[in-house]
């Protein structure tokens, strides 16, 4: 107790411990906030009938991105100059409208949004209706770390969203975006985009793909897990994507650590 938390000698017995893991039948799914709930009923009805036929099979952990009203948000704030930990607490707001929502629409169904992801209930609502919803915003708040070049918060939904899978130890990770996934551009702007259905971490870096599809900081957490080693980012928008990647099928990009 007396040495330094980097001994080695303490480094090692971490390493030599077992894995642990708090929930490692759930799988945890971003539903995109610009990709998927801003689109409205179109988008969001036909994935809310997908997670409730998919709970009969599958424990979901479902976590909400922001989106468009918070880059609204964060395009004010930041020409007022206020700061990232300012525009974090914003852009959590966004992304708490939006579990309100989907909690409404899964309500009848016997799924709740709980306020914060941060186990509180999370195990008893997986036990009895195997889904819940939470705000997919890491709670940084004012003490979110600030990017060296902007206001813009780095850790945002994709962020909030996968630090839950990895301290959880979950199963798996699903980002339901409306693109079929990785591709060499962004396919909404560049016509001669090719679709990669699956690319490491490193890889993504080098080909200069590591802020397209998901946020920046998520790469580093995902390539420094422990346990949730690979995630997969599928299109939401085509019918029966979530009910398969749930069931361990390939179908959109996987990106994986290493
Ligand atoms: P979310 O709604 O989950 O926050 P985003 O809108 O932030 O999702 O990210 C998904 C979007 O990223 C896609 O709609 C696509 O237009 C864009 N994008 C940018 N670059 C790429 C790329 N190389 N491959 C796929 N999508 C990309
Ligand atoms: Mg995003």
């Amino acid at each position: 107790m007396q040495r330094s938390l980097g001994d080695p000698e303490l480094v090692a017995a971490v390493e030599a411990a077992e894995n642990f893991r708090i929930l490692p039948d759930a799988t945890v799914i971003k539903i995109g906030g610009q990709s998927v709930i801003d689109r409205g009923r179109a988008a969001v009805y036909p994935l809310v009938d997908e997670i409730v036929a998919a709970r009969k099979r599958h424990k979901m952990v479902i976590g909400t991105g922001a989106g468009t009203r918070a880059r609204h948000l964060y395009s004010i704030a930041a020409g007022l100059h206020l700061p990232a930990g300012v525009l974090a607490q914003l852009g959590a707001s966004v992304a708490d409208q939006n579990a309100a929502m989907l909690g409404q629409l899964l309500a009848q169904h016997g799924v709740s949004a709980v306020s914060a992801a941060g186990l509180s209930a999370v195990p008893l609502y997986l036990a009895e209706v195997n889904a819940v919803i939470f705000s997919g915003m890491p709670p940084y708040s004012l003490w979110m770390r600030p990017a060296a070049d902007t206001v813009i918060p780095p850790y945002r939904t994709d962020a909030g969203c996968f630090l839950v899978a990895e301290q959880f130890g979950c199963k798996a990770m699903i980002y339901v975006k409306d693109e079929n996934g990785l591709y060499t551009d962004n396919p909404k702007t560049s016509k001669n985009a090719t679709f990669i259905p699956r690319i490491s971490v490193a890889e993504m870096m080098t080909r200069g793909l590591q802020d397209s599809i998901l946020e920046f900081p998520m790469l580093e957490l995902l390539a420094s897990a422990r346990y949730v080693r690979e995630v997969q980012v599928i299109n939401g928008l085509v019918p029966g994507n979530l009910s398969r990647a749930l069931a361990g099928e390939h179908v959109g990009t996987l990106i994986t650590a290493s």
